[in-house]
């Protein structure tokens, strides 16, 4: 059974998306780290599929240059990132641990016209020296930043837990043995990844990336990059709610929030605003939180911040049991059907990102283990078949606004799951699950992660201009 820890599910890196750009960035760590001991003077990085489809919207071609310099996707100065990448692009040099070697971008990272029998988002790596290959490695960008390849698979994939999760049941089953929390047990099983006290740090980094890349987002207007033209909304939305559109610091524009009144509307358009914010600053390759994908980095945040500005907020340990629970769920989902868009379409991003939520706000405003997976289930249970089809292979249109509606849902699974009885209820998690990963499979590829189809072949007047 595989073990995946919950950080493994919510990572801290750069938009604007984990399998195609934080997976292809680490590959090519691991990649110039197999190379330490190696002399070369050039490399090629040949990109398939759905990463050649969508790679240059999706900035894979940037995340491959910032990986082959050796770049920590979670510390970079996202600010910093242009212009290392123009840095590269105009003296066509990159500095690697064995010195400095041409490479051309155009020349070689090449977008093939294929897909490799391995997996839909492939990378191959080779380093020659004098036009005589010396390494070569293969590489599989699995979704929501994972990446496998022969010598390396995911994350501590083989730590023994004291409670081994594969589905929704063992949960059920675990929390009953033990008259726990979900949270509870996932804490348990966190501490054989890591220690007591750094899983603490870990969460607070969390907190503090989605709260501040939520900010970021409602200080920030304009036009989003790539060529489609798309205005940031969530500045504007912030202004409508508190009346001002400027704030000296993060603590002023928190107080505003707590000030600004609370009908029903306007804790809707907070929501969305919320949502908006982060995904528009992650189409600008900006810090976020991946989770479970960065296309769908909006949804948890969104309702993390619901529960926190509109809910009874019981503190800093509430956001643990949040985060917590809906982890489980995200390697529940990753284990049981995918995590990648290129595999299963935008069910498997923003349709897994709600159901994740839902589970979360559902144990922090009091909802038993039940409870909580029926939230999940019902939260994917309306997401099933939702197809991945980004316009101009951007992560904007329809990805942003998308954010915002998982978010809406799981709030609303969430509601109907705590008012509801989920021993009478028909469809349980696991069986949605397994229906995601059937459907995923039945799904035609053209609506994943190919901007083949649906609103991106809709759209190639809108393609053309970027
Ligand atoms: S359509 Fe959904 S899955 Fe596809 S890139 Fe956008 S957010 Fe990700």
């Amino acid at each position: 059974m595989e073990s995946i820890s919950v950080f493994d599910i919510f990572k801290i890196g750069v938009g604007p998306s984990s399998s195609h750009t934080l997976g292809p960035w680490k590959a090519a760590r691991m990649f110039v780290s197999s190379l330490k001991a190696s002399s070369f003077d050039r490399i090629n990085v040949h990109l398939y599929g759905s990463l050649s489809k969508t790679g240059k919207g999706h900035a894979t071609d940037k995340a491959v240059i910032l990986g082959l310099l050796d770049y920590n996707a979670e510390t970079i100065p996202s600010k910093d990132i242009p212009s290392i990448i123009s840095g590269v692009e105009n003296s066509n040099q990159l500095d690697t641990a064995r010195g400095t070697i041409f490479f051309d971008p155009s020349l070689h990272i090449h977008f093939e016209d294929s897909f490799h029998n391995r997996h839909p988002n492939t990378l191959i790596f080779r380093a020659s020296l004098e036009g005589r290959l010396v390494c070569e490695e293969i590489y599989a960008s699995v979704g929501g930043g994972f990446v496998e390849s022969d010598r390396a698979t995911n994350e501590s994939k083989h730590i023994s837990l004291p409670f081994p999760i594969e589905k929704g049941q063992d949960i059920i089953e675990f929390t009953e043995q033990k008259k726990c929390a979900i949270s509870d047990i996932v804490q348990l099983n966190e501490q054989a990844f890591d220690a007591a006290e750094n899983i603490e740090d870990k969460i607070d980094a969390l907190l503090e990336t989605m709260l501040e890349c939520v900010y970021q987002g409602c200080m920030t207007d304009g036009v989003l990059p790539g060529g489609l033209n798309v205005r940031r909304r969530a500045k504007g939305l912030c202004y409508e709610l508190t009346g001002k559109a400027n704030y000296s610091n993060r603590d002023e524009w928190i107080d505003a929030i707590k000030a600004s009144p609370r009908t029903f509307n306007q804790i809707n358009k907070w929501i969305s605003c919320f949502a908006l914010a982060v995904n528009e600053e992650n189409a600008s390759l900006s810090r976020v939180v991946t989770s479970p994908t960065n296309g769908a980095a909006g949804v948890i945040p969104a309702v993390l911040l619901y529960y926190f500005f509109f809910c009874d907020y019981a503190g800093k340990d509430a956001v643990r049991r949040f985060l917590f629970t809906a982890g489980e769920i995200g390697c529940l989902f990753k284990k049981g059907a995918t995590i990648s868009a290129a595999v299963g379409g935008c069910q498997a991003e923003i349709g897994v990102s709600s159901a994740m939520a839902a589970a979360g706000l559902t144990e922090v405003l009091g909802g038993t283990a039940k409870q909580a997976l029926m939230a999940s289930e019902i939260a994917m249970e309306h997401h099933l078949g939702l197809t991945c089809d980004p316009v101009a292979g951007l992560v904007q249109v329809p990805c942003i606004e998308r954010n915002a509606m998982g978010a809406i849902k799981a709030i609303t699974a969430s509601n109907l799951a705590l008012s509801g009885n989920p021993d009478t209820a028909i469809v349980k998690l696991d069986t949605v699950i397994k229906t995601m990963w059937d459907t995923a499979q039945d799904m035609n590829g053209k609506y994943k992660e190919t901007s083949e189809g649906g609103l991106a072949f809709n759209l190639p007047v809108l393609m053309a201009n970027c």
